[in-house]
């Protein structure tokens, strides 16, 4: 009965593609904090953030309330060309780890770009548009995002601006050369092309830099550029918002054959693909009709949920963007040379934060060479090769189903397998070749950068 209650069935189109997104923040009783100016210590206003972002997009990220958001046609056009994307049961793999579970994977990396992330890319690109506007800037880790946002753009005719870290823009030369493909103008960060990136340069000589010091430079870049605006491609409201379609389809596709998952797993870098499968889910779980285990996985050398703490952060090492309340590693922390880039964040989306302060979800943390480990496996037997990010969640995946086989549990897992890992060779030759280092932060490491957390007023840390 409250099955027939999920109002996002009647939004279902004939293509079963979701006719809207969900909006999680709807259904949690605590919501999550509020981003905070960082000169005043007060909420950020609508006013304030139109500065560095589109109208509609803050419109949607201030929104708590509002539970389902109608795609604009437009989007759902474009979504149309990869969407609805496969549920696929991991039949395979099943079979070769011997267990009762049942696996499936929402597999997400069935565009150009590889990943989740086109999901918000053209939605902001798409409101980006509509407001009159010339181009958006942005920042790229492992360069899934940029390319999302490139694509986007060069669809709808916007003009992009990508800040790629260094390390990235040296290792990937391929990935840099699809967004050029779309028309984007790709700058390695830190550069000398703004004050900030100058400033982190003269303090930190040689730093192949970090997602948050090419965030710095692209705010600073959106702000000083008229007709420009800034995007970002995980930890905002609205970017969970948007990928809430992953989940709703996932959801949808569960339901027509009667499945139901017991455990349901996704890496987790800023949060917003964990986020998007888990929506229709944890609302579920939140408004007391089903119960779910969820699991965000990590690398252990970007541990923010496990290792971090739940305070008030700037979401980028130039300080200069609004303070978000998050598990973080401080916004000086500077994550190892990890090969899982799209996971290199020190801080996570505000709204999986609050979920997992109030026991809604677990979390761990998994060794780099594990994960590597896992996506062969995965590769092997079910014909993806799998990205590195999304690896994380493949090896939480079987070591749950490793357990269930132990206990002859026959529980059922789904998992987000977020990306391909065709730009990631070089990390997988690093493997082959027994040169992939596990790198763990010290506690020294992270109570350093956890030291330098911005003071806010009391009544809101
Ligand atoms: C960016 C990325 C991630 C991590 O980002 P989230 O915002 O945490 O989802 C995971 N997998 C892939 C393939 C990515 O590109």
């Amino acid at each position: 009965m409250s099955e027939n209650k999920i109002p996002y069935k009647i939004y279902l189109s004939e293509d079963e593609m979701p006719m809207a997104w969900y909006n999680l923040r709807a259904d949690m009783q605590n919501k999550p904090a509020p981003l905070l100016n960082p000169g005043t210590g007060q909420p950020m206003t609508a006013q304030e953030l139109e500065g560095v972002f589109c109208t509609e997009l803050v419109r949607q990220e201030l929104d708590n309330d509002t539970a389902y958001f109608q795609i604009p046609a437009e989007i759902r056009d474009f979504y149309k060309m990869y969407r609805p994307s496969p549920l696929v049961r991991a039949y395979c793999l099943e079979q070769k780890l011997g267990t009762p579970a049942k696996i499936y994977y929402k597999f997400e990396g069935n565009n150009t770009s590889g990943s989740h992330k086109l999901n918000s890319a053209i939605a902001q690109a798409y409101y980006a548009k509509l407001q009159g506007l010339q181009g958006v800037t942005t920042e790229t880790g492992a360069g899934q995002w940029g390319t999302a946002l490139s694509m986007a753009c060069g669809y709808l005719g916007l003009d992009c601006r990508v800040f790629m870290v260094k390390c990235s823009y040296e290792q990937k030369p391929f990935r840099r050369e699809v967004m050029r493909v779309y028309g984007s103008s790709v700058t390695p960060s830190p550069s000398e092309s703004t004050q900030v990136g100058r400033k982190i340069l003269s303090q930190f000589p040689g730093t192949t830099g970090s997602l948050g010091c090419a965030i710095s430079e692209a705010v600073e870049t959106a702000v000083a550029n008229p007709g420009y605006r800034y995007v970002l491609g995980s930890v905002l409201n609205q970017v969970l918002l948007h990928q809430s379609i992953i989940g709703l389809e996932a959801k949808t596709a569960l339901d027509k054959y009667g499945v139901k998952p017991d455990i349901i797993i996704g890496c987790a870098g800023g949060g917003s693909n964990l986020g998007g499968l888990i929506a229709p889910f944890m609302g579920q779980k939140l408004r007391g009709e089903a119960d779910y285990r969820i699991i965000a996985v990590e690398p252990e050398s970007c541990p923010s949920f496990t290792r971090g703490k739940y305070a008030y952060d700037f979401c980028d090492t130039g300080m200069v963007c609004p303070l978000a309340k998050m598990y973080t590693l401080g916004s000086s922390f500077m994550p190892a040379a990890d090969h899982a880039g799209g996971l290199r964040f020190h801080g996570m989306s505000s709204v999986l934060s609050q979920l997992y302060a109030d026991g809604y979800m677990e979390a761990r943390a998994v060794k780099q060479t594990d994960v590597f480990e896992a996506a062969e496996e995965f590769a092997r037997v079910e014909g993806i090769l799998p990205a590195p990010e999304s690896s994380h969640a493949i090896r939480a995946a079987i070591d749950e189903a490793v357990k269930c086989r132990e206990a002859g549990e026959a529980k059922t897992i789904l998992f987000g397998l977020t990306g391909t890992g065709y730009f990631d060779l070089v990390a997988y030759e690093r493997f082959h070749n027994g040169e992939m280092k596990n790198f763990s932060p010290s506690d020294e490491d992270i109570a350093k950068s956890l030291a330098q957390l911005p003071a806010v007023p009391n009544a809101l840390a």
